[in-house]
């Protein structure tokens, strides 16, 4: 029986993982199940699948979970330093899949028991991929990409030798507003933005693919786990999200991975490898489908394509101050505070700002630093805010 240990149980990939798991119950002792605010979905997971510990992040919903936990074997824990213990719970196999940089520092922890990581969360690769790509060298953990294009892309090069990788092309849905007159974003509201036409996803993420910042965290984290140039990694647009990534060989040769829009497939994939299992996915038919369709990821619509490449270019903290001041604009912007297009003029000023600090580029990489360069950047997001 495999020991697994999920973060953001509660949520979308969370709840996807916890239906794979459920399927085969016989085949796994579910270790601790972690979740944010929503600890009556986590309770209610954590007695179906027998978990032997629930953590909430929250402090403020302890008592809430502890008593719907009552008089059941599960044991209930509040706080970060419950889930960094969680992480130390011994487990075979970790889903890491806390939204944000939350999300960093029980990946570490879970990486320094040297078993299995897969790794939903980009952020970590954005804001530390040097860390935790080093701290699995160390300890001997394997990472596997949850990702649909990273998992695509690591699929695309099974047996490969990476030398021959001449790129690799990440694909993009071009999220709600991919039709939409570029003028016209401005006015973009957060209902409109969280609406993807293609995946069923968390709100966030969702709002990010209309902006293209979840596109620009997937180059940063593409650089980070393959080792990959910047310059040969491509975006290209294609609405209908049925090829993941693809990957282009020395030889002209292009291997591209197609699938339906599911994230269970890659969820499946990191659970099972490195074998292959029947997964509960749609298979597609092809005749149906009939065309795919692909053009330009144009930088004048998502500017955060452009901002990727800078990061990239700069290296070194610069993903983790990225990130934050991302996700402080993402905030502005659920809250009505600033406009869909001011999230990446934010993010713009606060790099520029950031990146001519000494230190962004060749500081030491350790988590209390990348928690240093995400606060100040937060900050500084704020003051831009405020400016609007
Ligand atoms: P959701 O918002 O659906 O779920 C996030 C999870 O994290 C929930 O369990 C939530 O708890 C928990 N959480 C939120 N804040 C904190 C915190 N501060 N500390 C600890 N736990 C917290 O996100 P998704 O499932 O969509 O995404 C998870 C990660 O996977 C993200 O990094 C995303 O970019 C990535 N990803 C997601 C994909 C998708 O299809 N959804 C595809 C590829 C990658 P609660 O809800 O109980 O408050």
């Amino acid at each position: 029986m495999r020991r697994v240990t999920i973060f953001g149980a509660t949520g979308s990939i969370g709840q996807s993982t916890l239906d794979l798991i459920a399927r085969d119950r016989e085949s796994y002792q579910v270790a601790a199940l972690t979740g944010g605010r929503n600890v009556v979905q986590l309770a209610k997971d954590a007695i179906a699948l027998g978990a032997e510990v629930a953590v909430t992040a929250d402090e403020a919903q302890y008592k809430a979970l502890k008593t719907m936990l009552a008089g059941t074997p599960v044991r209930a824990a509040a706080g970060r330093a419950a889930l960094l213990e969680a992480a130390e719970w011994p487990a075979d196999w970790t889903m890491s899949a806390i939204v944000g940089a939350a999300g960093l520092a029980p990946g570490l922890k879970a990486l320094e028991q040297g078993g299995t990581l897969a790794l939903a969360n980009k952020e970590s690769l954005v804001t530390a991929g040097a860390l935790v790509m080093g701290t699995a060298q160390r300890t001997g953990a394997t990472i596997l990409p949850v990702d649909s294009e990273h998992s695509a892309v690591f699929q695309a090069l099974v047996g490969e030798d990476m030398t021959a990788v001449e790129r690799v092309i990440i694909t993009a849905s071009g999220g709600a507003f991919r039709d939409w007159p570029i003028e016209a974003l401005t006015d973009a509201t957060p209902e409109q933005a969280a609406t993807h036409p293609n995946w069923d996803m968390g709100q966030r993420i969702t709002i990010d693919s209309a902006s293209m910042f979840n596109k620009a965290l997937e180059l940063i984290e593409t650089r980070e786990f393959f080792g990959i140039a910047p310059e040969k990694i491509e975006t290209i647009v294609h609405p209908e999200s049925l090829i993941h990534a693809l990957v282009g060989f020395e030889d002209g040769a292009m291997m591209a991975h197609v699938g339906a829009p599911d994230m269970r497939h890659a969820i499946g994939y990191a659970l099972h490898w490195p074998e292959r299992r029947k997964l509960p996915v749609e298979r597609l038919d092809l005749t149906r489908i009939g065309t795919l369709n692909f053009r330009p990821a144009d930088t004048e619509r998502y500017p955060a394509l452009g901002l990727a490449a800078q990061v990239m270019e700069t290296g070194g903290l610069a993903g983790a101050a990225f990130n934050a001041a991302k996700e402080r604009a993402l905030d502005a912007f659920i809250a009505r505070d600033i406009g869909f297009t001011q999230m990446a003029e934010v993010v713009g000023r606060v790099i520029d700002k950031m990146s001519s600090r000494e230190g962004l580029q060749n500081a030491e990489m350790t988590l209390d630093t990348v928690e240093d360069v995400d606060r100040a950047a937060r900050i500084l997001a704020a003051e831009e805010i405020n400016k609007i």
